[in-house]
């Protein structure tokens, strides 16, 4: 037998043909792969005429070169990698993943095949009431008997409906008609094939805070199995994108103010605030910033309240804090603007000033 000439990848290799749980019967499987963090950076160079590269990969030259290439959104060479999962999800979840335009995929037919009686039943825990701010999320507890009321509808439903199919194949009815009354819940397989520039866009997406539970936890896992294929890219990903945050123009111009001791917009700060993902609960003020920066009381800021210090962002390393009520009644008054720097021991550097 040959020897294999391709790229051999040792953490990928480890996942090959293991399948990783999801849900209650769902699973991951790594089916295929190409490429290694040194298929990026060879890719990259040649550019200047240099491929393949030669030797190992470089710790140090080869990690900067994939941590410029992300930030600097240089996708191409990220595209040299490919991943092949096997993936058995519900259809619903299947539906927001086959939105990805840029995998190639192929799913079980209801057509050809006789689809298994295997739906996902959520845990008691994850049900939850309707988000009021997230419209498409779910937030809060419900009492007891309302989650045993839509488990117990549920379950009796997806009874009914695979006994109708199993009925209308035993009478005859054609596989594509038979299954039509299948729940969103049913499960299903597909074979899907992501080169990691655009798989880096599924998880960035599907990771985030925004994503349906269910198919955050298949992204969890498939993330799993890119930290240890590609570890380096990995890092870079966390660092430059699933960990950055971007600001607008504006956003940019109240960090500069509130930098320079020059601001008295409350509402612009309030916003930063929540984008950075700072929680501030202004207590009785009710001045609220959640994680997801949802900001509660904030019309009435700069009114009448004295708000707790609040942190808004990092600068060189130091924490960026508003520090004190005066700060925003004053400004209201327009006679006081200031802010400072409180570093992340928590001893104070002023950097703003008072005027008037
Ligand atoms: C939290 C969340 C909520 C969502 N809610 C909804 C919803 O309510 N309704 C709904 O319909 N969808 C919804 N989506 C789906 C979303 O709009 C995208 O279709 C999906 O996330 C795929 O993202 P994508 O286009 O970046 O990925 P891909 O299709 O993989 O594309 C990757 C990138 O390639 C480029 N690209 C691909 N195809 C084209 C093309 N034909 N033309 C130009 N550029 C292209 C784009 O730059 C794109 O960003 C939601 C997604 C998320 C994450």
């Amino acid at each position: 037998m040959i020897g294999s000439r391709r790229s051999f990848n040792g953490g990928a290799e480890s996942f090959l043909g293991q399948e990783i749980g999801v849900l209650d019967k769902g699973y991951i499987k790594l089916v295929d792969y190409m490429g290694t963090d040194k298929t990026i950076v060879d890719a990259a160079r040649v550019s200047y005429g240099k491929y393949p590269g030669e030797g190992a990969f470089d710790e140090v030259k080869d990690t900067r070169l994939i941590n410029f290439l992300m930030r600097n959104g240089h996708t191409s060479p990220f595209e040299q990698c490919v991943l092949t999962f096997e993936v058995k999800a519900p259809i619903f979840v299947l539906r927001e993943w086959h939105r990805y335009r840029t995998a190639r995929l192929n799913e079980v037919s209801g057509r050809y095949t006789k689809l298994d009686n295997e739906v996902y039943t959520p845990s008691v825990q994850r049900i939850k009431g309707q988000d009021e701010k997230n419209k498409q999320g779910s937030a809060g507890e419900l009492p007891l008997y309302a989650k045993e009321e839509f488990l117990f509808r549920h379950i009796n439903q997806v009874a009914d409906a695979f006994g109708n199919y199993r009925d209308a194949l035993d009478v005859g009815v054609a596989r594509e008609l038979a299954r039509i009354d299948l729940p969103l819940s049913t499960y299903s397989r597909m074979v899907w094939q992501m080169d990691l520039h655009n798989l880096f866009n599924f998880l960035k997406q599907r990771l985030s805070e925004g994503a349906q539970e269910e198919i955050r936890g298949y992204a969890h896992a498939i993330g799993l199995v890119v930290s240890q294929s590609f570890p380096v890219a990995w890092q870079a990903f966390l660092d430059h994108v699933l960990n950055a945050v971007t600001f607008s123009g504006t956003e940019l111009q109240v960090l500069r103010n509130l930098l320079a001791g020059e601001t008295n917009d409350l509402q612009s700060v309030l916003n930063l605030a929540g984008k950075l993902g700072i929680p501030f609960d202004g207590g009785k003020d009710g001045y609220k910033v959640d994680h997801q920066g949802t900001i509660e009381g904030a019309q009435e800021a700069g009114q009448d309240h004295k708000p707790a210090p609040v942190v808004v962002g990092k600068w060189a390393g130091k924490a960026v804090t508003t520090l004190d009520g005066s700060f925003f009644s004053s400004a209201k008054e327009n006679n006081v603007e200031r802010s400072q720097v409180k570093d992340l021991e928590g001893s104070q550097v002023a950097v703003g000033q008072e005027k008037g």
